[in-house]
């Protein structure tokens, strides 16, 4: 079978054995082929009838040198090592009747040796004898070189590399991909994954995904899947890919790299779970919540729904921590926040501040009684007794809760109203739930307004302290004074300290301006002892939070010092609720304060919620009875038989007892029909400015 190309070949003169003449122009064309053009006989030496002008570009040889073997054969020239292989395959191609292709190594007239790329066909006669072969041989080195170099980058590659068809096969990968998804080698894997979308993405929609994206942009980078590796582990990696089409623009095949990103996003959860969880009970944290809040209003603005905030703070875990211990408090906070999960949606969101504050984002509320409903099922879990090996526990819980839109407008607002509500519902009474108001905007508002009112007083000293005598209800003599502590708000006048000391102690203020009684009553304290008074107690009140936060020692013996006071002229008055809080530290305080000589009264006695089993613990001096039982004696029975018992446990413990609040010559009476102590009030002398007390104590 002869093609007409060859017919036109056997044409050629002059080198053509035939002596056909040869057109000019063929020459021409010929010898501008990149390669050789050629006609052998299928012999042992491959003996060339003819040859193309390219055969001195290709061999070195000129075509006179090459022609019937004149110098040299074209066998010689094939490189000794490939000369088996380029007979075999010629041989078989024309036993088929078929063209060939074939690449093989030459030596050139130089000594050089060159790739090569062969394609020829047999020519036949009629009866089917080899006559001749024809074909082109061209130099390939160039891109052999490039092949070995891109082979040896593809197998040495870190990376996965991967080609692989639309359908999901896989047409090339490295040893690295295999090694990445882990199998023995790239034929392996080419054998065995056969359907990438189902068998290697965990997710199989990872594959469409993919396939958009390419389609989309031409390319894509760092496309971060998990997929399955052999032994069926899951791995985390990124994929660098591009599409290449054919004319028609379908898709031919994807190339592309994968690397193995496991560590890095292990890494990066680990970090994640720390920045956005809170490590005792894996809830959301501040930033998380913060984050969340804000794409929940984002998502409530944008559908027109509502959503509402809740702080829940736990009553008195303070004393389950401190009477139990703080892995017992570990285990109630991990327990409550499971309960919490549990009455929660799966896109609500359940996050803890720190401490025994916990906040709840409540998804798409219908509205306040929706909330409502949702709030009492979160106490009344928390409220279910926790059944544990140190016996039944039992807490409450104090909510607050907001609303968007209608309580605020951003994730800062409403946790700060959901915040007030919550204070607001610790203050009446705890274990219930406070929805944001209007009236708590305006005290709120009201508050930090006082805030930063009372931070500016003291750095301007507004404050000034006024005494009120406390006598002896025996002699009539006074025996001591309570330093109160006034503000004099320019403008305005004197402020209540029932207005501004509860503030204080919320915000923490109440420290330094505590710090700064102390030192104001000591110094008054001397300056009496050395005017020529006689000596009196000096009584001062320290709230719960100087315990808490002040080194209070340190700021007594402070004040002691500064002012050369005899601390066993001081007495410091700590309410009954604080008493009862911080049992272990407060009772080493109190054992410090009592190695100074300071005395120790409890103050508003008869109105915490307290046992009386810590005024034996305690080293306490002095009992004062609160107002609220004196203001209505004689004539309320039952508070008239409250005062007497106070009175008589006082005694019975070694303790002095002191009457506050006196107004009328009846309570003095009985209060000393009683056997009272002492008493303050009114009645006595009001609080007073240190001149006018000084006018008081001359004789
Ligand atoms: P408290 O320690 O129980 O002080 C007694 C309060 O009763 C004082 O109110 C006093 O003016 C008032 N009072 C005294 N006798 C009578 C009376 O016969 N009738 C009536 N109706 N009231 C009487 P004040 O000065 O307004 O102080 C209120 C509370 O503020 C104090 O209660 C105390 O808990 C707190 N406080 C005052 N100064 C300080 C301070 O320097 N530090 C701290 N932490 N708290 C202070
Ligand atoms: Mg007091
Ligand atoms: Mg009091």
């Amino acid at each position: 079978m002869t093609t007409s190309a060859t017919n036109t070949l056997r044409t050629i003169g002059p080198r053509n054995p035939s002596g056909d003449p040869e057109p000019h122009w063929l020459a021409t064309l010929l010898g501008n082929i990149d390669g050789m053009v050629y006609r052998c006989r299928n012999d042992h030496e491959w003996t060339m009838e003819f040859v193309s002008d390219g055969c001195t570009r290709l061999t070195g040889y000129a075509p006179s040198d090459l022609l019937f073997n004149g110098r040299v054969s074209f066998q010689q020239i094939i490189h000794p090592d490939d000369r088996r292989r380029v007979r075999e395959a010629t041989e078989q191609a024309i036993a088929e009747r078929r063209r060939f292709e074939i690449e093989y190594r030459i030596v050139r007239a130089d000594g050089q040796s060159r790739w090569v790329w062969e394609r020829g066909i047999g020519v036949f006669d009629r009866d089917g004898t080899v006559r001749a072969i024809e074909g082109l041989i061209q130099d390939i080195t160039a891109r052999k070189e490039a092949e070995r170099r891109y082979r040896s980058l593809f197998d040495n590659a870190i990376e996965g590399i991967f080609r692989t068809t639309a359908d999901g096969r896989y047409l090339e990968a490295n040893p690295a991909l295999a090694q990445i998804y882990g199998f023995d080698s790239p034929e392996e894997l080419i054998a065995t994954l056969r359907d990438i979308r189902r068998q290697l993405y965990v997710d199989p929609t990872r594959r469409e995904e993919f396939m958009r994206l390419v389609k989309m942009h031409g390319s894509i980078t760092g496309f971060e899947s998990q997929v399955y590796r052999k032994n069926g582990e899951i791995i985390w990696i990124s994929e660098n890919a591009r599409a290449v089409f054919d004319d028609a623009g379908e898709v031919l095949y994807y190339e592309g790299t994968v690397e193995d990103i496991t560590e890095r996003k292990l890494y990066q959860a680990r970090i994640e779970q720390q920045a956005n969880f809170d490590m005792l009970t894996g809830l959301a944290n501040r930033s998380l919540l913060q984050e969340r809040l804000e794409r929940a209003i984002a998502v409530a603005a944008s559908q027109g729904t509502r959503l509402a905030v809740a702080f829940v703070d736990l009553d008195r875990f303070k004393l389950v921590n401190d009477s139990l211990g703080h892995q017992v408090g570990d285990e109630l906070l991990k327990e409550v926040a499971s309960r919490l999960r549990a009455c929660v949606r799966e896109f609500d969101t359940v996050a803890r501040l720190g401490g025994d504050e916990f906040v709840l984002i409540l998804n798409a509320q219908a509205g306040p009684e929706a909330v409502r409903g949702v709030i009492e099922r979160v106490s009344a879990a928390i409220a279910q007794p926790w059944i544990t090996e140190w016996g039944e526990i039992h807490v409450t819980s104090s909510i607050g809760v907001a609303i968007y839109p209608e309580d605020g407008a951003d994730a800062p607002t409403l946790l700060r109203h959901a915040d007030a509500a919550m204070y607001r519902a610790k203050d009446s009474g705890r274990s219930n739930a406070q929805f944001f108001t209007d009236e708590l905007n305006a005290m709120m508002s009201e508050r930090l307004e006082l805030d930063s009112k009372l931070r500016r007083a003291l750095e301007r000293r507004q404050f000034v302290l006024h005494f009120q005598p406390c006598v002896e209800l025996r002699t009539g003599r006074i025996v001591g004074a309570e330093a109160l502590i006034r503000w004099n708000l320019p403008d305005h006048g004197p402020v209540e300290p029932q207005r501004f000391i509860p503030l204080a102690e919320e915000t923490g203020l109440i420290v330094p301006i505590g710090r700064w009684v102390l030192h104001e009553a000591c110094r008054q304290g001397k300056a009496w002892l050395d005017a020529g008074l006689p000596p009196m107690t000096i009584s001062v009140n320290v709230s719960p939070r100087q315990f808490r936060q002040d080194n209070l020692v340190r700021t007594v013996v402070d004040a002691l010092q500064s002012s050369g006071f005899d601390g066993r002229l001081l007495e410091l008055e700590l309410t009954e609720n604080l008493v009862m809080l911080d049992a272990p530290q407060l009772l080493a305080t109190m054992d410090e304060l009592k190695q100074l000589g300071v005395r120790i009264a409890v103050d508003d006695f008869g109105t915490g919620y307290s046992s009386l089993s810590y005024l034996k613990r305690f080293p306490v001096d002095r009992l004062k009875i609160d107002r609220s039982f004196v203001q209505d004696v004689p004539g309320d029975p039952d508070d008239a038989t409250i005062v007497r018992a106070i009175v008589a446990l006082g005694h019975n413990l070694g303790l002095r007892v002191v009457a506050e609040g006196v107004e009328t010559e009846e309570q003095r009476r009985f209060l000393l029909d009683c056997a009272c102590d002492e008493v303050q009030g009114y009645f006595f002398g009001r609080p007073a400015t240190a001149a006018e007390l000084t006018q008081l104590l001359r004789p």
